[in-house]
């Protein structure tokens, strides 16, 4: 069976070097729908709380949230960080506070303190996916993702090698053999 959670995400991006409008600056909310997929844990009858899916996700998909997304290689780049420098808040901003841990993955780097993430590739739907799976392949066993922005969207289908202890009390992932949030421990 699956659990099922859905998160949004407000960003701008622009195509670097694509032939269309979506070669200039826009925005947009994207929604992201992750699907889990595992045995029913009996002691919760759930998969996994999807409250707990969205937490996770969102610690780190938060840095995509109201940020700047741009490939390496754009020449805006280089230019906003030189303006943000300027102006003081490259480092961060005392408004700023809507920020995950930085993380640097194969394909994305997040500098949560100027709200920017930097792609390999350029951020299609497609892109995202890629990017999403690389960053919670090992927190979560995501069996699907599907990225939905404006007109466009896509699906990827995953299988999961993961084996994840839930505590039978919460539903959530164990940590070393004990539950985070009630602290009961499994007898292995
Ligand atoms: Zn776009
Ligand atoms: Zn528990």
């Amino acid at each position: 069976m699956r659990s099922i959670t859905t998160l949004h995400l407000q960003y701008a991006h622009r195509f670097y070097g694509f032939k269309g409008e979506a070669q200039y600056l826009h925005g947009h909310t994207g929604i992201l729908t992750i699907e889990v997929e595992d045995s029913i844990n009996p002691g919760v009858n759930m998969v996994f709380p999807c409250n707990e899916i969205k937490k996770t996700a969102w610690a780190l998909l938060q840095n995509f949230d109201h940020a700047l997304i741009l490939r390496s290689d754009d020449p805006l780049l280089p230019a906003i960080l030189d303006v943000y420098e300027k102006q003081g808040i490259k480092n961060g901003a005392p408004t700023n506070t809507n920020k995950g841990p930085a993380f640097k993955s194969e394909l994305a780097t997040a500098y949560p303190d100027c709200r920017l993430v930097v792609t390999k590739e350029t951020m299609t739907v497609e892109g995202m996916i890629k990017i999403v799976y690389d960053l919670l392949k090992d927190k979560l066993n995501i069996v699907k993702l599907t990225f939905v922005s404006g007109d466009n969207s896509a699906s990827a289908e995953f299988k999961t090698s993961n084996n994840i202890e839930r505590c039978p009390m919460c539903g959530i992932s164990m940590v070393d053999g004990v539950c985070p949030k009630c602290g009961y421990r499994s007898s292995k």
